[in-house]
């Protein structure tokens, strides 16, 4: 018996998510008295995976697997959950974990919680704690079923290291690369160097930016912080930004742990994707915009004049 994470990859590579997974897998395993598989598929270095606590690797390389398929990568998760005998199923909530989390749950008979934040409240009966309302408020919900899956809300839990020795195990699954009627045919990278998915840390800005022409200095800062650059939805409505740039209830959610917001006023459908961010900075002329109501850190000032002291700061630093 083992706790089973799915420790999603792309191009090859681990993703952060992946280590959080593990973490949080391996708080479970401790109190469950059992030990965590991470499930990793077509990733080609699995060995960091130790330092987060997980005991056993079952690698898939299939080049069936090549692209995203949720038929077949549900297939593949229910066969090491059923392998593993897993308890618990640990997804993260990535687009892809979303989209199969609840494919792997009826698969395996299981109930299936998402949007989860923190570690179980009780594992007799199986009580976790989710965001509900647009993150506005907690719910705690019982898992009832033999196998639960957990989709983890991302940056909920936070990466820790916990070395484990490790062992790795190939892995062939039986595959069925039939789909569901849907297939990737393209991948487009937004803009900026990182993700917004990935980035721990977020740059943001709205219609006080007055006109597209304004962003190279956005796009600067989030160089300068190693960040991701979004924006809220009148500016991507407006072709300001890309659509994969807008962030909020209609938008992307994030979750990260330093969200800048600048000339953005904090509309509730707004603050509703970005509430789950661990430290929220708005920079804004008015004063009573509703963003420094939610916000940690206010600068009420001129975006032109503040973003590049900030850029200037930074470089210093
Ligand atoms: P504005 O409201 O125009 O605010 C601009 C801000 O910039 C103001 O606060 C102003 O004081 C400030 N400012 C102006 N000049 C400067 C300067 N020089 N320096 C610094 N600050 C300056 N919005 C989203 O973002 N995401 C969503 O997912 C989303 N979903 C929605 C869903 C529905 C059903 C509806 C009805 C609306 C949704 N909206 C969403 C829109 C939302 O209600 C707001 O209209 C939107 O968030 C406002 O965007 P903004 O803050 O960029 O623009």
């Amino acid at each position: 018996m083992s706790i089973l994470i799915y420790a999603e990859s792309a191009e090859g590579k681990l993703k952060k998510v992946a280590f959080e997974l593990a973490s949080y897998a391996k708080k479970i395993a401790e109190t469950l008295g059992t030990t965590v598989t991470a499930l990793t598929i077509n990733a080609s270095d699995t060995s960091e995976l130790a330092k987060y606590g997980v005991d056993k690797v079952l690698q898939v390389n299939q080049d069936k697997l090549s692209s995203f398929n949720a038929k077949a990568y549900t297939d593949v998760i229910q066969q090491a959950a059923e392998k593993e005998n897993a308890p618990v199923v640990v997804l993260s909530s990535t687009t892809d974990s979303l989209y199969l989390s609840p494919l792997v749950a009826v698969a395996l008979e299981a109930g299936y919680a998402s949007n989860v934040v923190g570690l179980p409240v009780s594992t007799a009966p199986f009580q976790v704690k989710r965001n509900a309302f647009s993150n506005k408020a907690f719910q705690i919900t019982e898992i009832t079923t033999a196998v639960k899956v957990i989709g983890l809300a991302k940056n909920s839990y936070g990466v820790f290291e916990n070395p484990a020795s490790t062992t790795q195990e190939d892995f062939n699954p039986t595959i069925d690369a039939t789909d569901f009627g849907i297939k990737v045919v393209s991948v487009e990278k937004v803009s900026g160097k990182v993700s917004i998915a990935d980035a721990d840390i977020v740059v943001s800005a709205g219609r006080g930016l007055k006109g597209p022409e304004n962003w190279g200095m956005i796009e600067e800062l989030a160089t300068v912080l190693g960040a991701a650059t979004a924006c809220s939805k009148p500016v991507s409505d407006l072709g300001w930004r890309p659509h994969g740039e807008h962030v909020g209830q209609t938008g992307k959610p994030v979750a990260t742990n330093l969200y800048i917001a600048i000339g953005i006023s904090g509309a509730i459908q707004h603050i509703a994707g970005i509430n789950s961010s661990k430290i929220k900075v708005v920079i804004n002329t008015d004063p009573e915009a509703p963003f420094f109501k939610v916000a940690d850190y206010g600068i009420v000032g001129d975006a032109f004049e503040v973003v590049p002291q900030l850029i200037e700061k930074l470089k210093a630093f």
